[in-house]
């Protein structure tokens, strides 16, 4: 979970992959383009834009946008005063025709252009702005749709590449998990905790996304970080961590322990939903692999814990994709019928939150293989 809302990690010193990686993201983007019927997709930069081109160039309120059509080359659109910074990224060496333009020029008639005005359906990233969005569909009558819902398969399967980078991140994460017993001493504050974590993920990572260190009543709160709150012996504590690799990728890792080591001095109701939660996390490793609903794999866990009367109290979806965003598609949730495939990668979150008590989470990144998931996060689940 990443409920601090730290989206994007300081992307100026991101490395990329080759030229040829982007081209054949380019012709991929193209080809799910054009089988769900989309006529173009306006991008935007952020992510998606880095995904597809390398580049991290972000001109807010001037428009930068990749168009990618159905058929025909890609343009990329870019203020004259950032195509410098185009010229460090890959974006040269791609099969990619790019137009600088300067202030006073019709930027959005000609974006409109490169869209295609008699176009029916067009696709936009989720980052492209209301300015310019507005604007966009002013000159393109056509019914504009969100990218990446409607070409969710090419948001949310990932290339080796970006496997290798996520399994890195999750090996790094586990890493500074390992040490957290140790952290957990009695009579230290959950702030101490996070301090010394913060440092740990700075050394695994490039930067921090966000902290939570939920010591009893405090785990039973999703939303908490951490506070100056005492941790005493037996008390359960929810630690949710994750950080930015150089190339972008995100780890996120939870994990539930009962501080002092001494598990048997954790709250009684506490010990018995444990139980309930790791079966329940366990069922939906198992349960998951392509083929299967994202709605189902929310089921999976959210049934066993319902039936063992905890239903109330697992207020958020199963899980969400990770990958150059911390949060993407495919969202594991109740009413999403998305198909997983093949070499996507999410989270499986399950908790249970019991308000003034405590709380519990055990999270790992998976990706799917051809029939069935690797975990990619690979620490003990149990209490520790
Ligand atoms: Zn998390
Ligand atoms: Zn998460």
């Amino acid at each position: 979970m990443n409920i601090n809302g730290v989206i994007m990690a300081d992307m100026s010193s991101l490395t990329v992959f080759s030229p040829e990686v982007y081209d054949q993201r380019l012709r991929r983007a193209q080809e799910i383009t054009r089988s769900a019927g989309i006529d173009a997709v306006v991008v935007a930069t952020g992510e998606d834009f880095f995904y597809l081109t390398g580049s991290t160039l972000s001109s807010h309120e001037r428009l930068t946008a990749l168009i990618i059509p159905a058929e025909g080359k890609p343009q990329l659109f870019a203020p004259g005063t950032d195509i410098l910074d185009l010229n460090l990224s890959p974006v040269p060496n791609l099969d990619v025709e790019v137009h600088g333009w300067n202030d006073g020029d019709d930027i959005y008639g000609q974006v409109a252009k490169a869209i295609g005005q008699d176009a029916a359906t067009v696709a936009a990233t989720a980052a492209l702005t209301a300015d310019h969005l507005f604007q966009l569909q002013g000159l393109v009558d056509a019914q504009w749709v969100l990218a990446n819902t409607a070409l969710a398969e090419l948001f949310s399967s990932k290339d080796e590449a970006e496997i290798e980078e996520l399994r890195k991140a999750a090996q790094a994460i586990d890493r500074v998990h390992a040490k957290v017993p140790d952290l957990l001493q009695p009579g230290r504050t959950e702030r101490e905790v996070a301090e010394d974590l913060t440092a740990m993920i700075l050394d695994e990572h490039v930067s921090v996304d966000f902290v939570i260190v939920g010591s009893m009543e405090n785990g039973a709160n999703p939303h908490h970080s951490f506070s100056d709150r005492v941790i005493n012996a037996g008390d359960p504590v929810v630690v949710d961590i994750g950080g930015t690799l150089e190339t972008g990728y995100h780890s996120d890792c939870t994990r539930t322990y009962v501080a002092g080591g001494d598990i048997s001095q954790a709250p009684e109701d506490f010990l018995k939903a444990y139980e309930v939660l790791q079966a329940a996390q366990k069922a939906s490793l198992e349960f998951s692999k392509p083929g299967r609903t994202a709605q189902e794999i929310d089921a999976s866990s959210r049934t066993p814990i319902t039936e063992a009367g905890y239903g109330a109290y697992f207020t958020h979806r199963l899980g969400h994709g990770i990958g150059l965003s911390g949060h993407e598609e495919p969202f594991i949730i109740a009413g999403n019928d998305l198909v997983i495939r093949e070499s996507m990668a999410f989270s499986i979150e399950p908790g249970i939150y019991m308000p003034g008590k405590w709380g519990m989470r055990i999270e790992d990144i998976v990706t799917t293989t051809a029939d069935g998931i690797e975990s990619l996060n690979q620490g003990p689940r149990g209490l520790r």
